[in-house]
């Protein structure tokens, strides 16, 4: 295809504003897909994408368009996921495009992640049409939101699009802005191939499947190729485009996007953002790296049942070929024995890999509590990296601890506002700017990223009634008064249940935390002291008294079926459940008695 008939483009929206539908409109006017196979949100591979209502993986399409002006346009489309875990997905994929349709949903205007992804389109320099979706809301304000648009991020949107996805009003004007509004790419089909690695996947059948952009020279089927910042060499197996089923092609010129296959062994060999050409009379410069995606949250994952470990060894290691951005080693602890320590890009993405174990594995897992990455600088002047607060070093030894900040954007609505800032200071933010979008506010806190982690996200949702948003980026360490608090059951610590806390906050948590535990632990014939402990010194403590009776007691010498269904009841639940010592946790106290009120 000419560069003149290619437009490339990304979709950028704030999460729900309908990107996806808006995807699934486009691929299905330009008949791409036949009617009937047209799956609501066919970008959204995976069922937990499905189910969550989120894209996780960037996914490409190649639409054909034939336009008013008597040509017809090879429109390739890369979705962008919106949720904050994934905002390195989004970078990377803007690099191989040329412009974006900013997605607005006419009824709630710009939010956190609309900025936080217009703002990346902006850096790479992309020409961008503003949509202003959901129309058919009666809520709909499109003149307010078109204001605020250029208010706030400051682009003109007087030209925007209004369209609803859902209902289909306005997708011919869109097809039709992409061609006339976006530039098409540049390229010389003549120089040395020099393509870019925008993203790769592993294909049950067809092994890693690599997503290329061309910005120089041919690539044909057949050809050997180089990857120059890994130097490994290949022979080209396949090439296609998505449509979005792949379907093989010949050759990928300048400005075209598409697949490749090679007899790659894992997605860990391909490098996102390294430069492709020819293994022969190849490009010599390489294109700008992209940055890696660095994990940030830690968490431990043991099997229940530890006849397991195998399998979920099996599993993750299966995983992490599919997703280069998972890291996991192998840990022991004293009460959960063998599991992995994984590394995620936030909790959302710990979640998705945590669902997929016990899921599509079949494995019941005990996450313990996630973690950031501490800086635990010593005495002798050497520095630790400190994933697991279990791994704590002795304190005598122990200068002082830096933990990792971020700076948030919260958008949020006037009425909320003071439940926002008392959150963010509950949580030990400093405040760094308030500003009003309309009739929203722009809060920007500077907060520890490890009061993020856990459930700042669903306190945020529940305090402003689902109608704030957040967005965050990573801005350095600082040193805090941080401390290691274990929580000992019956006298046993129990270190998945260790974490790190501010000084300050100690009492307050370990309190919080004994006293959830004594709800999520069930009694037991004995009594059961349940303590947090700073080094040596209890500073919270509950008692969960002795049980009187069993279950069976009530039907003694009566009806023996139902005494050995009750029985066979208990061990069932038993098989969630921990051994402690003498003491018996249920996996999900694991989990909930982290989550702070
Ligand atoms: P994404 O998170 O940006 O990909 O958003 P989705 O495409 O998944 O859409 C989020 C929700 O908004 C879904 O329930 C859609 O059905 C709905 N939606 C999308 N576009 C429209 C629209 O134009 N009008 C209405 N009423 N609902 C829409
Ligand atoms: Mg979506």
């Amino acid at each position: 295809t000419e560069l003149k008939n290619i437009r490339n483009f990304s979709i950028v929206a704030h999460i729900d504003h309908g990107k996806s539908t808006l995807a699934d409109r486009l691929i299905q006017l330009t008949g791409t897909v036949a009617e009937r196979d047209m799956k609501e949100q066919l970008l959204d591979a995976m069922d937990i994408e499905r189910e969550r209502g989120i894209t996780i993986k960037a996914n490409t399409v190649r639409i054909e368009y034939p336009a008013k002006d008597g040509e017809t346009y090879v429109l390739n489309l890369i979705d962008t996921p919106g949720h904050v875990d994934f905002a390195y997905e989004v970078s990377r994929s803007m690099q191989a495009v040329e412009g974006s349709l900013l997605v607005v949903d006419a009824s709630q205007g710009v939010e956190a992640q609309t900025l936080a992804n217009v703002y990346q389109a902006i850096d790479a320099d992309h020409e961008i049409v503003p949509v202003l979706n959901k129309v058919d809301l009666p809520a709909a304000d499109c003149d307010r939101v078109a204001e605020q648009i250029e208010d706030v991020i400051g682009i003109d949107a007087t030209d925007a699009v209004r369209i609803s996805a859902k209902t289909g009003i306005g997708i011919p004007d869109v097809l039709e802005a992409i061609v006339t509004r976006l530039p098409a790419p540049k390229g010389d089909r003549d120089a040395p191939l020099k393509a870019m690695l925008v993203d790769s996947y592993y294909d049950a059948y067809l092994g890693v499947v690599v997503i290329i952009r061309v910005i120089d020279g041919v690539i044909k089927k057949g050809d050997r190729i180089k990857m120059m910042r890994t130097g490994g060499l290949y022979p080209v197996d396949r090439l296609g485009v998505f449509r979005p089923a792949m379907q093989n092609i010949a050759e990928l010129g300048p400005g075209e996007i598409g697949f490749l296959t090679a007899s790659i062994k894992q997605v860990r060999d391909t490098r996102v953002g390294d430069t492709i050409t020819h293994e022969k009379k190849g490009c010599t410069e390489p294109l700008p790296g992209f940055k890696p995606a660095q994990p940030v949250v830690f968490c431990g994952l043991f099997p229940v049942d530890s006849a397991e470990f195998e399998d979920l060894r099996d599993a993750i290691e299966k995983l992490a070929l599919n997703d280069a951005s998972f890291s996991y080693e192998m840990e022991t602890s004293a009460a959960l024995g063998f599991g992995f320590r994984c590394g995620f890009l936030g909790l959302l993405h710990l979640e998705v890999i945590r669902d997929r174990l016990e899921r599509e594995y079949g494995i019941d897992l005990i996450t313990t509590a996630p973690s950031v990455i501490y800086h635990v600088h010593m005495k002798d002047g050497t520095m630790q990296e400190l994933h697991n607060p279990a791994d704590m070093p002795d304190l005598t030894y122990v200068d002082h601890i830096e933990e990792p900040r971020i700076k948030a954007t919260i958008l949020v609505p006037d009425e909320y506002l003071g439940d926002v800032l008392k959150l963010c200071q509950d949580r030990r933010g400093i405040q760094q700017d308030l500003t009003y979008a309309g009739t929203r506010a722009m809060v920007v806190y500077d907060l520890p990223l490890n009061e993020v982690v856990f459930d700042f996200y669903d306190r945020l949702k529940s305090v402003t009634k689902g109608y704030a948003s957040f967005d965050y980026q990573m801005i350095g360490y600082r040193a805090d008064f941080l401390v290691k608090m274990q929580v000992l059951v019956n006298d046993e610590p129990v270190d998945a249940l260790s974490t790190m806390v501010h000084r300050d906050r100690a009492e307050q948590r370990g309190r919080a935390m004994c006293e959830k535990l004594k709800e999520l632990i069930p009694r037991h014939m004995f009594k059961i002291p349940i303590q947090a402990a700073i080094g040596g010194r209890v500073i919270a403590r509950e008692t969960l008294s002795a049980m009187r009776k069993d279950v069976t007691a009530k039907c003694y010498g009566g009806d023996a079926t139902r005494k050995k269904k009750l029985l066979e009841k208990q061990k069932a639940g038993k098989k969630k459940m921990r051994q402690f010592g003498k003491v018996e946790i249920p996996q999900q106290a694991f989990i909930n008695a982290l989550k702070m009120d």
